[in-house]
């Protein structure tokens, strides 16, 4: 697949093997993680506020109240970073130094702009929604006229992107290994647990299928690479 040129923004300097511009795995970043933080400055104060959000093709959106100081900033044209992080493990070295995680986390760089179109924006909160439950969206009501005028929605394009991932396990030091220290990668991985049904649940309605949360979290599809 097509591979994004870094710009001097995106560029990895640290550690720049660990460096991913690759759309495809870029996307299946995006499409495992449930929240992004978006980055921003107001008056000189920078603020890293944590959302939702859905990729769709080469864009990512978000949406909030109409009210959302986040949402009014970005749409007013201001520059914004948006991250997204994957943990995957511990990684326990024989020194304190060289202890690390492993992890796929992408940056996106770039300005968000306002979705007015009434027909797009509600294809973009059917994104949004069906990213966090696929599927969702074709099961409930979907929002009215007051409910889409008091919701906002984003749309920020992945021109400006990077990805970073490190796998495998420490790096230390020749000099450690007769150290008498564990070392290794203890895994980490999101489980959904037991669906909770709400007290004004219906009966006779089956509960949700756990497996429609499973967007492949426990398999880094990324080769390993040190
Ligand atoms: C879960 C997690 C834990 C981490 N813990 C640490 C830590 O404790 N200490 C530490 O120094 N670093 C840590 N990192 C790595 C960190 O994200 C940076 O990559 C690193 O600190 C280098 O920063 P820099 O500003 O020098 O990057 P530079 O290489 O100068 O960044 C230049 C550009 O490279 C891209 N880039 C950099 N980092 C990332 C990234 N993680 N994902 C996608 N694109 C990226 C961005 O576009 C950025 O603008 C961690 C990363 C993750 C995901």
């Amino acid at each position: 697949m097509q591979a994004i040129a870094p710009t001097s923004h995106t560029q990895v300097r640290r550690h720049p093997e660990r460096a991913v511009y690759d759309l495809e795995q870029i996307h299946s970043i995006l499409d495992q993680g449930y929240i992004c933080h978006l980055g921003f400055v107001v008056d000189g104060q920078p603020f890293v506020i944590p959302t939702a959000y859905g990729r769709s093709g080469n864009q990512i959106y978000v949406h909030g109240s109409a009210a959302s100081r986040t949402l009014r900033s970005l749409a007013g044209g201001i520059k914004v970073c948006a991250t997204v992080t994957l943990v995957d493990g511990f990684v326990l070295a024989r020194s304190a130094f060289h202890h690390s995680m492993n992890y796929r986390s992408v940056v996106i760089i770039g300005k968000a702009h306002l979705v007015t179109d009434p027909k797009d924006k509600m294809e973009g909160l059917r994104c949004l929604t069906n990213h966090l439950v696929p599927g969702r969206w074709e099961e409930v009501r979907p929002p009215n006229e007051t409910e889409m005028i008091k919701t906002s929605l984003l749309s920020l394009p992945l021109n400006e992107v990077s990805a970073k991932v490190r796998s495998g396990p420490p790096l230390d030091l020749e000099d450690d290994y007769p150290i008498r220290v564990w070392a290794g990668v203890v895994p980490l991985r999101a489980q959904v647990g037991e669906p909770i049904a709400d007290p004004h649940a219906l009966p006779g309605i089956p509960v949700v299928d756990k497996g429609r949360f499973d967007r492949g979290l426990t398999d880094s599809p990324v080769a390993q690479r040190l």
